[in-house]
């Protein structure tokens, strides 16, 4: 290879490095898990038991037991939990429960009407301003209701027991099937209980979990997400047989630096290569 060539290779992979620089901010998606975390009718909250504390000379040492139902708090739902031959946690690929992430932002729209349910008007609003959502991505969709979560009565409108009378906002099914077949996401997620609306058959837990595509529920801290340039994680543990399990879900925030002592260094790089190369 000759030397212009060279050059001009070095000078095109120092501009391409340069753009793909990236600072890494993580925000975490996780609520507490515990006691009197808000579980829906009928499940099991967290319980610790069995709590030892032995001391060996200078060293203390704790351990317990816990449990808890599966489907509570922050938590991803494996393929079985819908589908008698799905995929379990044991079994769920790691690669099923990492994605590129893309935030539809509708707390404006939710706290005017706590029964909204995402229109495909919505999501193609988002394509037009940030271009169309990738293929195999996490779609989180923030209704700000993970400010909520405190408070049963705040997030599901009520203090009753009966699935009937839950309310919270929700994804249309056509926005459900849209993602699914048109931009064909890997997971689906939401900072409510369910993108399902309540009493609506589960349309998207339906088509969703037996395809092994993931659901990830009562999320926090939607609201810190940027539209897109993130990766999503979610990954539980490997129970055996579970149809799902808490999370520590979180994103890392990707940007590229353009500016600042990273660009500065660059710049001084090239102009060094630059001159070994004319002299040699
Ligand atoms: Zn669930």
């Amino acid at each position: 290879m000759s030397h212009q060539v060279m050059h001009c290779v070095l000078l095109i992979s120092l501009t391409l490095w340069q753009t793909f620089i990236v600072s890494g901010k993580i925000i975490d998606l996780s609520h507490k898990h515990g006691p009197t975390t808000f579980m829906v009718p009928g499940f099991n909250h967290y319980k610790r038991s069995n709590v030892t504390v032995t001391n060996r000379g200078n060293v203390r040492i704790e351990a317990g037991d816990y449990s808890s139902a599966e489907h509570g708090g922050t938590h991803l739902d494996a393929p079985v939990h819908f589908s008698e031959n799905g995929v379990a946690l044991d079994d769920l690929p790691i690669e099923n429960t990492i994605a590129d992430g893309v935030m539809i932002d509708v707390a404006d729209e939710a706290s005017r009407n706590i029964e909204y349910k995402v229109p495909l008007s919505k999501v193609q609003e988002w394509e037009r301003k940030n271009g169309d959502i990738p293929q195999e991505a996490a779609v989180i969709f923030n209704f700000g209701w993970h400010k909520r979560f405190h408070d049963k009565k705040l997030y599901v409108n009520t203090e009753s027991n009966d699935w009937k009378d839950l309310k919270f906002p929700s994804v249309s099914e056509e926005v459900g099937m849209y993602l699914y077949e048109k931009r064909n996401i890997k997971i689906i997620g939401t900072d409510t209980m369910s993108p399902d609306p309540p009493n609506s058959g589960n349309p998207i837990h339906v088509r969703y979990l037996p395809n092994n595509k993931l659901i990830v529920e009562n999320l926090n801290a939607t609201d810190l997400l940027p539209p897109k340039n993130f990766r999503f994680h979610a990954a539980p543990v490997r129970y055996v047989g579970a149809s799902g399990a808490q999370v520590r879900a979180y994103a890392i925030i990707y940007e590229t630096q353009r500016s600042g002592s990273n660009a500065i260094y660059l710049k001084w790089s090239l102009v060094l290569i630059s001159a070994f190369i004319r002299v040699f």
